[in-house]
């Protein structure tokens, strides 16, 4: 038997599987199972947006684009940041368009990193952050919070984690797995400990548009940070689009500069017709984006308050379409709990410690399934944790 380890990168060796899809495996082989395991949404892309992309096929634009992306959509997407976070990017040369907010984040990491040089993660996260470090070269390191503070970090968090390796601090308002939003005040503290310590801020905005309560306010908007700070946005969960690969970043122009260095060599560009589609979504897809919002919203409000009716304790999260319950209360540990609720009431929802260790004794649900799927899943849900008690008290 030929051992492949000899051929493959360490780094890639050690790399751990993504906790989630581990998990989804063992669900999509099993039957009648209700998904609340999938971070995307239950929406089919806008007609418009996918008409527009069949005419451009139709129309032959079959080519590469500029590196950067067609600048239209680049000027679509300077005006779309502008007009809705007050922040000003020019499209010719600080802007790219790139394969989803992932290739954003990869090339943020290999623009930025030195061998060794350390990104503080806020956790719970989105599970490529720390890989995407890795991969990069660099180091992630973890800054864990806690539910007593809704899963924010505080400033005296993110200090203690500073050493003189650190480079960037990498935040995601709202955040996945726990819809943790940061407002004004919460982006102003984070932002005070980056320019006292001279860091860049990596902002994955790309649940930007799905935030409930408050006002949405833009990292590069707080006085200070816009030469500091690279912002990450995308199509895939605020138009329905994630299978679109469609994603990008803006920042100043000697960090865009470098990353497009990377881009060009590894990428070249996004697909050229579904730049169209997304010059579409940003013109004219304001309306579907709110009407979709309308629908997480009430979702949010009846999972939350469902939640905490059966026992387990949720905050309301503020953005995304994902809550975040304590399963404390059960005894069980986060992968025990998601492992016997698929397998006796078939609910799929993920282990709060596939996202960080501060995420064990927590599981995440999303709420981008129909309303119907979710009330069979409370009901589920109560079932189990009702046989969890009568196994108790045996
Ligand atoms: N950031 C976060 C926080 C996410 O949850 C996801 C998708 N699950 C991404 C980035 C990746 O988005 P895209 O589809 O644009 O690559």
């Amino acid at each position: 038997m030929t051992d492949y380890n000899q051929f493959l990168s360490k780094t890639v060796i050690d790399l751990p599987p993504s906790g989630i899809r581990r998990f989804f495996d063992v669900a999509s082989k099993m039957e009648n199972v209700i998904s609340l395991g999938v971070g995307e949404p239950d929406f089919v892309t806008p007609w418009n947006i996918r008409d527009e992309t069949i005419a451009s096929i139709e129309d032959g634009y079959t080519s590469y684009t500029a590196n950067p992306g067609l600048l239209e959509l680049r000027q679509e997407i300077s005006n779309y940041l502008n007009n809705r976070f007050k922040i000003e990017y020019n499209p010719e040369n600080q802007i790219i368009v790139t394969i989803g907010a992932s290739q954003a984040l990869d090339l943020a990491f290999r623009a930025l990193l030195n061998p060794g040089e350390e990104v503080l993660i806020i956790e719970p996260a989105f599970v490529s952050y720390p890989a995407l470090v890795k991969l990069a070269g660099g180091k992630p390191v973890q800054v864990g919070t806690s539910a007593e503070n809704g899963f924010k970090v505080t400033p005296e968090q993110i200090e203690a984690a500073i050493t003189d390796r650190t480079k960037a601090i990498l935040i995601c308002s709202p955040n996945n797995p726990t819809g943790t939003f940061l407002n004004k005040a919460d982006l102003e503290k984070i932002a005070h400990v980056a320019m006292k310590h001279n860091l860049v801020v990596i902002t994955d905005e790309i649940y930007a548009e799905l935030t409930y309560d408050e006002e949405y306010t833009s990292m590069a908007s707080i006085p200070g940070m816009y030469e500091r700070t690279i912002t990450i946005n995308g199509f895939s969960k605020a138009f329905a689009m994630t299978g679109w690969r469609l994603g990008y970043v803006a920042a100043p122009v000697p960090i865009v500069q470098a990353m497009l260095k990377i881009h060009q060599y590894t990428t070249m560009c996004a697909p050229h017709m579904l730049q169209h589609g997304a010059i579409e979504a940003l013109r004219n897809g304001k309306e579907q984006v709110s009407e979709m919002k309308r629908s997480y919203r009430r979702r949010r409000n009846f999972i939350v308050t469902s939640l905490n009716d059966i026992g387990l304790d949720c905050h309301t999260p503020g953005g995304a379409f994902y809550v975040f319950p304590s399963i404390k209360n059960t005894g069980l540990t986060s992968e025990e709990f998601a492992e016997e609720l698929l397998k006796k009431e078939r609910v799929a929802v993920v282990p709060g410690n596939a996202f960080g260790k501060s995420g064990e004794g927590y599981i995440r649900c999303s709420y981008a399934t129909s309303m119907e799927q979710l009330q069979e899943a409370i009901v589920r849900m109560e079932r189990f944790l009702q046989s969890l008690n009568i196994n108790k008290e045996q």
